[in-house]
């Protein structure tokens, strides 16, 4: 008598089908045993979830086991139950998204012979060993902390305050208490953060350690996969795809930069791997570590609630001071005047004492706009409704929403004029601006001043980023000129002046996180300066703005992240926002504006028939901020609840109507559950 198993599969996105289906075994399977089972024409790739009751017409037998794979642990499919419901996606998608794609693609041969290689047993180590660096007080009571209280816990300390330390030795702490004991060590993205993945293999050697991040290649991912599957790896690092690995004796989950915005997936199920750190601490019983020097405000209100124990390290090691904040009323200086005078200055003097300045500007490209000024035209992208950025190095005209790009025409292309000019600035012009600028400057050997830029633009080929911060390591530049891309992760040791030209824009957005993401970012910025102690009393960080008293900029004079987190806090209480209420957006994707927004009126309208809708403030649909990107118009509708458990039922009860309501003319449409930007 063959038994009935309902088995995960990754069913088509808004398809009617469930994602748990139902399948014949000859004999009993586990739950988490990894099957292949017909679906439709295909053979794919099942996770066993449970028996099946009522076996459905038709039902087919599951065609193989994945011999060799021990089954997925009750862990971490009540992982992915939660993350599934929470972010409202099928349970098929979101476990089989979360194996690796050589799991879903091999057969059975080759999957065997894969096994043979892999290594399973964990290499000795004596982890008592690894704990010999001294660590100051701070640091000796945060990793006692860790090591006895269960957490979640905010680890809370500037860069420079020795956060790597405390993380290197809680894990070795774990790892002898526990001889199975895994750790999973999560950074926002990989390439930024070498330093960090250096120090633990370094500390605990290669064998121990393996990383999961996109840029792997398959054979690179199912390997670490099964490393840490099998117990074999004990330490797991990773960036937010890591949250669902396999980690069968996950004891330690140490959230790096937790803050960071690149934790939230922008697409498919639209997870936070930090709040799902959090949540998978629980369900394993893993302690949970998250360390920033400025934590998301929901975390900080986490702490200020009592739910998250605080953990300062206060102290910044080896490095002395924090850098002294200056603050550039740009209201003061000469008219038009892109760095005021006395910045230059700052910046000429460092370079002839041979150190280095960091000039941060969030724009990247030539200039944001291309404009004719005798008609009206402007560089606008076809396919978006937004301008495509003027590229002066290849003299190209790009869209950075769709890549759509073109040769700058040489005339006017509505009127003929010839003269067409850039509009504002992005990094290139800036770099050219500062490089024209210190023309006469001379370092101490006498020669030319180096200017260099980092942005995304710069750093496209593969290694590119590697060799350019080389060559800032090896003081080949005296002045960079970069976006948020170098404010992250990186150790530069001889920059002692950072200066933020133009700042403004975040503090008057209509996003409210924008302030947080610029305090953040010129918190992290500021952290780059003076790390040699040697030159850590000369460091400086400059911001130059038309608000110089701005709360913001008061507190980050101050290095004072919790007043800025007082007066933010403050300020989304009253206006009712996260973290006091809890959000949802619903995007629809159509070819036409108007089809979109009706789709959107529709489902809001249905939204009456749900049960709990009154706890649930629905505000009418809108166009997205960039309403057209490749052709696609874009709507969205957001939803508020101050109760994050009636916004969960009210979503799961609502989803059908979604479903339903459908028609040809949506291309798409996706529940964004805590959005980050709206
Ligand atoms: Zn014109
Ligand atoms: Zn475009």
């Amino acid at each position: 008598m063959p038994v009935l198993l309902s088995i995960a599969v990754s069913t088509p996105a808004h398809s009617t089908l469930g994602s748990l289906l139902s399948y014949e075994s000859e004999r009993v399977l586990s739950p988490g045993t990894l099957v292949r089972v017909p679906l439709g024409r295909r053979e794919v790739l099942g996770v066993v979830w449970g028996l099946a009751d009522e076996p459905p017409p038709g039902v087919k037998p599951v065609s193989s086991v994945l011999e060799g794979v021990p089954p997925l642990t009750a862990a971490w499919r009540s992982g992915i139950e939660f993350a599934a419901q929470y972010y409202q996606r099928g349970l098929g998608e979101v476990a089989l998204a979360a194996l690796p794609p050589q799991l879903k693609d091999l057969s059975a041969e080759q999957l065997a012979r894969r096994l043979k290689r892999q290594r399973t047993e964990t290499p000795e180590c004596n982890f008592d060993a690894t704990n010999l660096v001294a660590t100051n007080a701070e640091q000796t009571l945060a990793i006692g902390q860790i090591d006895t209280h269960p957490g979640p816990h905010l680890l809370f300390g500037v860069t420079g305050s020795g956060k790597t330390e405390v993380y290197l030795q809680a894990v070795a702490r774990m790892l002898a208490r526990n001889p199975q004991g895994q750790a999973l060590v999560m950074v926002p993205e990989i390439n930024l953060t070498p330093q960090l993945i250096n120090r633990f293999t370094e500390r605990f050697g290669a064998e121990q350690v393996v990383s999961m991040h996109s840029g792997m290649t398959p054979p690179q991912r199912l390997q670490s996969w099964l490393a840490a599957h099998s117990g074999a790896a004990r330490m797991v690092l990773a960036t937010r795809l890591g949250v669902f690995a396999s980690i069968p004796h996950l004891k330690l989950i140490l959230v790096d930069e937790e803050h960071d915005p690149s934790y939230k997936a922008q697409d498919g199920a639209r997870y936070s791997a930090r709040d799902l750190a959090v949540m998978r601490g629980k369900i394993e019983g893993a302690t949970v570590v998250l360390g920033s020097a400025t934590p998301s405000l929901e975390t900080w209100n986490a702490v200020l609630q009592g739910r998250y124990q605080r953990i300062d390290l206060p102290e910044r090691i080896g490095a002395g001071a924090l850098p002294t904040v200056r603050r550039l009323d740009m209201n003061q200086q000469p008219p038009k005047s892109v760095i005021a005078p006395l910045l230059l200055a700052a910046i000429a003097e460092r370079v002839a004492r041979g150190e280095q300045s960091l000039l941060l500007l969030n724009r990247r490209g030539y200039a944001p706009v291309l404009a004719c000024h005798a008609c009206d035209w402007k560089s606008d992208c076809p396919h978006c409704s937004a301008y495509r950025v003027f590229h002066k190095i290849d003299r190209s005209l790009r869209c950075h929403h769709c890549g759509h790009a073109e040769p700058v025409p040489r005339a006017c292309p509505q009127c003929g004029n010839l003269d067409i000019s850039p509009v504002g600035r992005g990094t290139e012009k800036l770099e050219e601006h500062v490089a024209e600028l210190l023309a006469q400057t001379k370092r101490p050997d006498g020669s030319a001043v180096r200017v260099a830029r980092i942005d995304a633009d710069s750093t496209r080929a593969a290694g590119e980023l590697e060799r350019q911060l080389a060559m800032v390591h090896g003081q080949e530049v005296d002045v960079l000129v970069g976006t948020q891309m170098v404010a992250k992760g990186h150790d530069f040791r001889h920059i002692t002046l950072v200066a933020a030209i133009n700042p403004d824009g975040a503090l008057f957005s209509s996003d409210f996180r924008a302030p947080e993401r610029l305090f953040s970012l010129l918190m992290q910025a500021g952290g780059r300066a003076g790390r040699n102690a040697l030159m850590s009393e000369k460091s400086e960080m400059w911001v130059q703005s038309f608000y110089p008293q701005h709360p913001l900029f008061a507190a980050l004079k101050a290095h004072d992240y919790p007043a800025f987190a007082a007066q933010q806090l403050k300020e989304r209480q009253a206006a009712g926002m996260p973290p006091y209420s809890h959000q949802a957006l619903v995007r629809a994707d159509s070819r036409n504006q108007q089809a979109a927004q009706d789709y959107l009126q529709a489902v809001l309208e249905a939204a009456l028939l749900v049960p709990g809708h009154e706890y649930i403030t629905i505000y009418p649909p809108v166009p997205h901020p960039v309403a057209r990107v490749a052709n696609v118009e874009r709507a969205q509708m957001l939803l508020e609840s101050p109760s994050r458990k009636a916004l969960q039922r009210f979503l799961s009860d609502w989803r059908a109507h979604l479903h339903a309501l459908r028609d040809k003319s949506i291309l798409r449409w996706a529940i964004d559950v805590d959005p980050l930007s709206i």
